[in-house]
């Protein structure tokens, strides 16, 4: 049978707002709701960011902890992925929410340019951030935006400090970072077998058009992918999307066109090493 694809929503991210596209979520509420359609969309994973009151990246746990609850009671099975990314907090604030043990969190291994700025990922917060993923179960998912990421995680495998066999996301189509290059992506994922294993798992996403570019690759190469609109707030040059749920209907087509089936969040979570069930739901305070 054909290996399933994990679907991966990217509900928020630190960047887009109401004035790119209304129908971004930013509060806890419209966040679980989100989710929640493009849960039933198709959606296995969702890889989560929090936000303020005023609508502004933030590393609050107690958001993180809110967030987390409602996906589980709202989406039974759900894997939430929790952003350490670099945009919301500084240091070992990015951190802070892993104690609330997510079933994931993102980890970045090294620094880039973005699009106005460095994505700075010091070696020492790097050992720091995957220390504490070790600590509270949670299985990293390394953003590669850049080759060097990959080897940099194997070198992280060798010296224990991953758990598991790294799950390796490659980030292309980031202004000022690497573009979405047919050539590096078969690159990438040739490294990625090489250095893995050839039946390793891994996922791709891409940034605003190119969003639908790397699902395509994804799915006829059989890989898994994200969409979502903290990567892309559109269907097409004209047309806002209507919903994350919308974004991942586009990934479920191209898994019909290339006849591989949609994982369930238990193929997901097999494929992925993770707890069967999610986490605890966690205790009120
Ligand atoms: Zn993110």
């Amino acid at each position: 049978m054909t290996q399933p694809c994990i679907i991966c929503v990217a509900i928020t991210g630190s960047l887009p707002t109401k004035e790119n596209n209304p129908a971004v979520p930013i509060t806890i509420t419209e966040q679980v709701e989100s989710t929640h359609a493009a849960f039933e969309a198709g959606a296995t994973i969702a890889h989560c960011h929090v936000r303020d009151d005023e609508g502004k990246p933030t590393s609050d746990p107690d958001r993180f902890a809110r967030l987390k609850e409602g996906l589980q009671k709202h989406c039974p099975g759900l894997i939430v992925q929790l952003s350490t990314g670099g945009r919301s907090g500084a240091g070992q604030a990015r951190g802070g929410m892993l104690p609330l043990r997510p079933d994931m969190a993102s980890l970045s291994v090294g620094s880039n340019n973005f699009p106005t700025r460095v994505y700075e990922n010091p070696p020492d917060l790097v050992d720091w951030l995957a220390g504490e993923m070790i600590r509270y179960d949670v299985k990293p998912e390394i953003e590669a935006f850049d080759l060097s990421h990959i080897l940099k995680a194997r070198e992280m495998w060798d010296q224990g400090k991953l758990k598991s066999r790294p799950y390796i996301q490659f980030v292309m189509g980031v202004k000022n970072a690497m573009p979405a290059d047919r050539h590096v992506f078969d690159y990438y994922i040739a490294t990625v077998k090489r250095l893995f294993g050839a039946d390793a798992q891994w996922c791709a996403a891409g940034i605003g058009p190119e969003q639908i570019v790397l699902n395509e690759w994804c799915v006829a190469a059989g890989g898994h992918t994200r969409t979502g609109m903290e990567d892309n707030v559109r269907l097409d040059r004209h047309t806002l999307a209507p919903s994350n749920a919308a974004l991942v209907r586009r990934v479920v087509d191209l898994c019909d066109r290339y006849e591989r089936p949609v994982a369930t969040w238990q193929q997901a979570r097999a494929m992925l090493g993770l707890r069967a069930t999610p986490g605890p739901v966690a205790a009120a305070a």
